[in-house]
């Protein structure tokens, strides 16, 4: 299995970095001089890129690393993506430095936002944030509540490796759903420590999200409680996803 550290780029996004030897991928480099940069300082080669969805923060340097190296660059095939060599779908299994990672399709911050597991981690760009989810910009509240069913279902210690630093933003709206939640309490000490030190809350842990992150939660008595107090037509998972998603955009 390759290794896996991050470059940071603009004030909050995490382009993560695969290798294995002096071979590298790189997953949603929006912004090709941070990824240049590290790659000629660790004397790598740059021989694929992920991409997650379309937008410019996840895909914009795209253009200047292909100019550069010549990776295979997977990507949405719904989506318009600078160099894409491997249009996919969901459902595909790709080739990673050796490792068999499966593509799976999560609509919902995209219509064809993808997200990739290899053994263990998985890279869900704007999809699952640290005790939050990506803003519905093209989907509906059903395809996300669908997409982050399928990431839940993923063992328990698959590390979530999310494309942005939003964890404690999101933690004050989670405390807000769930002010009793003791797990979500030692969360937000434990991950105010971590940014206190300077250091990235991500990756975290699935079982980690399942026990704090209200939106994995819509069927906790608590989470469907508020969800109804915040407009949700009835209380069904995806009624109550689009109250605390609703909510979550105002708060
Ligand atoms: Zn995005
Ligand atoms: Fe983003």
């Amino acid at each position: 299995m390759f290794e896996i550290s991050f470059i940071p780029a603009f004030k909050d996004n995490y382009i993560w970095l695969l290798t294995e030897g002096r071979r590298a991928f790189v997953v949603d480099p929006g912004d090709a001089a941070p990824v240049l940069a590290r790659l000629e300082a660790d004397g790598l080669v740059l021989e694929g890129i992920l991409i997650t969805h379309h937008h410019a923060d996840h895909q914009g340097g795209v253009a200047e690393l292909t100019a550069r190296y010549q990776p295979q660059v997977f990507a949405p095939a719904k989506e318009s993506i600078t160099g894409c060599t491997h249009p996919l779908y969901g459902g595909e299994r790709i080739e990673v430095l050796g490792q068999s990672v499966a593509v799976m399709a999560v609509p919902g911050h995209t219509l064809g936002h993808l997200a990739y597991a290899a053994p263990g981690a998985l890279f869900c760009g704007d999809t699952l944030f640290g005790a939050g989810c990506g803003r519905l910009f093209e989907g509906t509240p059903e395809q996300m509540s669908a997409s982050l069913d399928s990431i839940a279902a993923m063992p328990d210690e698959t590390r979530v490796y999310c494309a942005h630093e939003y964890t404690e933003m999101n933690l004050r709206f989670a405390l807000a759903v769930e002010p009793e939640n003791a797990a979500l309490q030692q969360r937000v000490s434990r991950v105010g420590a971590l940014r206190a030190a300077g250091l990235p809350s991500v990756p975290s842990t699935l079982a980690e999200e399942k026990a704090t992150n209200p939106f994995l939660r819509c069927t906790d008595p608590v989470v469907v409680a508020a969800g109804l107090e915040h407009a949700a037509v009835d209380a069904s998972k995806t009624a109550v996803f689009a109250a605390i998603r609703g909510w979550r955009n105002v708060f």
